[in-house]
């Protein structure tokens, strides 16, 4: 587990930040809350996880999805069923979390079908649905920032008081920044768009849900990569 504030801290997948694993985030208040839950099978990770930092699994209060996809929503069931947390996430995912549409990427079904024998997703009910500059009572404030294209409902977390950003699959840095897979974006237009909104922002770290977190200046390479995007993309 990594330590990137003193209220922020990450695990991350069997294969460390390799391509195959997605990172769990925790933020540490009076009680715990949980970024992203990887892929299914990570339980037992998760809960050694909380023991460490000093929480039972009774602790947890929050459950904060960045999307839908199934290396995010692995553990959701297990830790819903388990701790009796609020499942939070942006409406516009909702349904897709819930079970009641099939995942939207026609690009990818034949990839999805694939991942779903594994990794076969479980509908939970979601909570809490969120929307764009909602603030969640968490840590004096969480904003929310919907940063659509990669799913309708992709939301990027901005935990103000650590001046920090968690952006979900917005962009990877598994080995440098990068965009996400294109075969499971829905749309790429909306994902560029929502790089730019970023880009504007102004937070010293930002982690994402592949690859290690950059922790100084942070919207200073985010910048320079939408840069690079529009150059590409113009
Ligand atoms: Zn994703
Ligand atoms: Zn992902």
């Amino acid at each position: 587990m990594n330590k990137i504030t003193s209220h922020i801290y990450m695990t991350n997948g069997l294969r460390g930040t390799g391509i195959l694993s997605t990172n769990v985030y925790y933020i540490t208040d009076t009680k715990l809350t949980i970024i992203d839950t990887g892929y299914k099978g990570k339980l037992s990770q998760i809960s050694r996880d909380i023991k460490k930092l000093g929480y039972s699994l009774s602790d947890v209060e929050n459950i904060v999805l960045t999307h839908y996809h199934i290396d995010h929503t692995g553990n959701l069931l297990k830790l819903k069923q388990i701790t009796g947390a609020n499942i939070i996430a942006h409406i516009d995912d909702v349904p897709y979390i819930e079970g009641r549409l099939p995942h939207p990427c026609p690009k990818a079904l034949k990839h999805l079908k694939f991942m779903e024998r594994f990794w076969n997703p479980d509908p939970v009910d979601v909570d809490v649905k969120v929307k764009d500059g909602d603030i969640l009572p968490i840590l004096g404030g969480i904003k929310i920032i919907h940063t659509p294209g990669h799913t309708l409902g992709s939301i990027s977390l901005h935990i103000q008081q650590e001046d920090a950003l968690i952006i979900g699959d917005l962009l990877a840095n598994t080995f440098k920044l990068s965009l996400p897979s294109r075969e499971f974006t829905v749309d790429i237009k909306e994902e560029i768009q929502s790089i730019n909104k970023i880009a504007d922002m102004k937070f010293n770290i930002v982690c994402f849900g592949h690859g290690l977190p950059l922790m100084k200046n942070a919207n200073d390479g985010v910048k320079q990569f939408s840069v690079k995007l529009k150059k590409y993309h113009s």
